[in-house]
């Protein structure tokens, strides 16, 4: 080990935003943090999950900005471990690794049809409405005159909201 401990966390959402900036302010000796995100942009779910319409939960990330403000602090976007980098890259270069993926795919229910056209998962479609680059390409039918939400805890509230909300 060098003179500083190395740290590199995988998950640029809450968790790894605040371990990084925990370590930076309060670790014994002195360390750097590299933080790697598999999308371009950082904040995770708080900037490509939160409903667009709840600016004020969303402003945490002007917490996560002064975090990433402090020396020792690098973000690199469009990272993703397991394709992009190994374990072992990051074991070789660093002298620390955390994860922080936070729930990295939806969870498929295993039924009928969860595979057709129009069904997707909650975070594929809060992606979608929250400008994710990984769901530019989707084109959710929205001219039809129903939509069925299956679930009912807050992103399913987030995802029903959105659907009535009107357009323009
Ligand atoms: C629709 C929705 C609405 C929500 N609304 C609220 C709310 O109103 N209030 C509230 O408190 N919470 C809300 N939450 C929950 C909150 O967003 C999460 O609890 C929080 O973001 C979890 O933080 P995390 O860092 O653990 O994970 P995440 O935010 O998911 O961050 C994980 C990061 O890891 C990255 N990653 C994953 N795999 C890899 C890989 N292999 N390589 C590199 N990077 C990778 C991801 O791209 C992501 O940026 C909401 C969540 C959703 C989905």
């Amino acid at each position: 080990m060098s003179g500083h401990v190395k740290v590199v966390v995988v998950g640029a959402g809450p968790s790894g935003t605040y371990v990084a900036g925990e370590l930076l302010s309060r670790s014994p000796v002195p360390c750097t943090v590299d933080v790697l995100d598999r999308d371009l942009t950082p904040w995770g779910l708080v900037r490509s999950g939160v409903a667009p319409d709840h600016p004020k939960i969303k402003s945490v990330t002007r917490v996560f900005d002064r975090i990433a403000g402090r020396e020792g602090f690098a973000f690199w976007g469009g990272v993703k471990v397991g394709s992009d980098v190994t374990h072992d890259d990051l074991t070789r270069h660093f002298d620390v690794v955390v994860y922080a993926t936070g729930a990295e795919v939806d969870r498929r229910l295993g039924v009928p049809g969860e595979e057709l056209p129009g069904v997707m998962g909650a975070g594929t479609f809060v992606g979608w409405y929250n400008g994710r680059v990984a769901e530019a390409g989707l084109v959710p039918a929205l001219d039809g005159e129903r939509a069925v939400v299956v679930g009912n805890g807050n992103v399913a509230m987030d995802c029903a909201r959105m659907l009535l909300a009107p357009r323009g």
